[in-house]
């Protein structure tokens, strides 16, 4: 059972109500008019149990009829495009009584997947950019569920959620239902290691903030290690050469030097850190032209990184990386950043189809492609535009977009309208190349091309999340949160020590 962190008196609010139809749903035939709500009182439910539901007085059942007559829109995964989701449709359905939107998310919290390689060099405390999500549910006008997906009843219209329990093993919730009326699956992407030997017992991934968080503890304590004892820098091997390893890169050797400075023997050493970024194609950056994937290289290069292109890790080991033409490269902390897929769950949604990636395939309208009232969006989708179009790539840029064409597919087809098909537009690429650089390339909607560099990139690059904050928590509060970030850098060393 997954280990869950729980704030116990808020937990209540965050639990499901538990129910799920005794038949199957009226409108299973696709054809139907959705929006019609299938729920006609407490007898039609069945708690976690399999016992019918009984309210405690007629208040209480009146208000649970007014609840569940509307057309329920569950989102699973709160991430960079299911929670974008969930407020939009709050803000509008979910305000005026059209539906009712529930959110479901394994964590208690939102953290924008970008910003953790920062979490991982220490440059970014993990608590910064945390949002709560029964924050987000009130302010949103949803209800938030706390709860991991484990299997799906499409003939009951009820997704299951796995037991809810504590840091120390406690079962806080058993394993219990949820029905909905309109499913959209958005749980993200997990480290693809395409089975390489040790990498799952090796590698830190960086897909989640508990995995940067340990990177940093890691890092912290080799370091402290290096300091008081081996007197030998650290040696960290990041494998992919992708924008997420060529940011962790020149993060880390941004923080080498500050961590330096906070120890006599380390600072005796240089740069504490050795880091070596190895890419199994011929250059780092594919996604971004070629002269910019150099112009990254050659930067890292000058900071001290070993850059190694085609290079096909063979075994992650304990405590180096072994290369398929036989080299072996020595590493006490290895971070694998070579590939994403779906997680293992998406293979076992009653029938739900996947492709080689573990991803869900859906249509352009982005429901699956067996199943009209069950949507899928984000990392965790493979969508194909149009038939010349390339697969949607795994970006938060392409999240955000399919959550703003759902938004208003999703009020659509509560009065009855057909959804919306996707179209992606790149808007390019930026990677962050430190606290105070980036480069990379912007489109325009004509698609002119501009390439950026240094202080303008890092700002287009700030911008990407800005916009984010500011669906989420409106313009004046993002100021807000983000003079408070300012003010709190200068007030604290620029690496988190601890
Ligand atoms: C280090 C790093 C840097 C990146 N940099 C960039 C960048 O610069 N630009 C860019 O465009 N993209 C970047 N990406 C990719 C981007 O973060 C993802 O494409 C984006 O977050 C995908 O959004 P999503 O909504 O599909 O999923 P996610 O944001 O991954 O969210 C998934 C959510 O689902 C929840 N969840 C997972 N499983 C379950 C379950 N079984 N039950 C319930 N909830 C579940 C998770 O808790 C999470 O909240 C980066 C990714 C990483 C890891």
């Amino acid at each position: 059972m997954p280990a869950l962190p729980l704030r116990f008196p808020l937990l209540a609010a965050a639990l499901p109500h538990g129910a799920r139809p005794l038949s199957p749903a009226p409108h299973a035939d696709p054809a139907s008019t959705p929006g019609s709500s299938r729920f006609s009182g407490e007898a039609d439910f069945l708690d976690a149990t399999g016992q019918p539901r009984r309210s405690r007085s007629a208040a209480d059942l009146a208000s649970r009829e007014t609840a569940i007559a509307r057309h329920r829109i569950v989102i699973v995964g709160g991430g960079a495009g299911g929670l974008e989701l969930a407020a939009r449709l709050g803000d509008s359905v979910g305000r005026d009584g059209a539906a009712e939107i529930i959110l479901v998310d394994a964590a208690l919290t939102h953290v924008w997947k970008p910003l953790l390689h920062e979490v991982a060099a220490g440059t970014l405390g993990s608590q910064e950019n945390e949002l709560d999500f029964l924050q987000q549910a009130r302010d949103h006008h949803f209800r938030f569920h706390l709860g991991r997906l484990e299997s799906l009843e499409r003939a009951h219209r009820s997704i299951w959620l796995a037991p809810l329990v504590d840091d120390d093993g406690m079962e806080v919730a058993p394993r219990r239902p949820l029905a909905y009326d309109t499913l959209v699956i958005a749980v993200g992407a997990v480290d693809n290691d395409f089975g390489t030997p040790g990498a799952c017992e090796h590698a830190i991934s960086l897909n989640n903030a508990d995995e940067a968080r340990r990177f940093h503890r890691r890092l912290l304590a080799l370091c402290a290690r290096a300091e008081m004892t081996t007197g030998e820098p650290v040696h960290i091997a990041i494998v992919g050469g992708g924008a997420t390893g060529v940011e962790l890169a020149a993060e880390l050797t941004g923080a080498a030097g500050e961590i330096a400075s906070y120890g006599r023997e380390l600072r005796r050493l240089g740069l504490p850190l050795r880091i070596s970024l190895i890419e199994a194609g011929d250059r780092l950056l594919a996604s971004v032209p070629q002269g910019l994937g150099r112009k990254a290289g050659e930067d890292l290069a000058a900071r001290g990184v070993d850059i190694r292109v085609q290079a096909k890790v063979a075994e992650v080991c304990a405590d180096s990386v072994l290369l398929k033409g036989g080299e072996r490269i020595a590493a006490d902390l290895v971070v694998w950043a070579a590939g994403v897929q779906g997680p293992e769950v998406l293979e076992k949604l009653d029938g739900l189809v996947t492709n080689d990636r573990r991803q869900l395939l859906v249509r352009p309208t982005l429901q699956t492609t067996v199943d009209d009232d069950i949507f899928a969006f984000g990392d965790c989708a493979s969508c194909t535009p149009g038939p010349d179009d390339k697969p949607v790539p795994p970006k938060a840029q392409a999240a955000q977009q399919q959550a703003l064409l759902l938004t208003r597919s999703l009020q659509r087809r509560l009065a009855g309208k057909p959804p919306l098909r996707f179209s992606y537009r790149d808007h390019g690429t930026i990677v962050s190349m430190g606290p105070e650089q980036a480069l990379g390339e912007v489109r325009t909607a004509h698609g002119r091309r501009y390439v950026l560099r240094g202080i303008r990139a890092r700002f287009g690059y700030w911008l990407l999340y800005r916009r984010h904050l500011a669906v989420l928590v409106g313009a004046a509060r993002t100021v807000l949160v983000t003079v408070g970030h300012w003010l709190t850098r200068r007030a604290h060393p620029r690496v988190k020590l601890h």
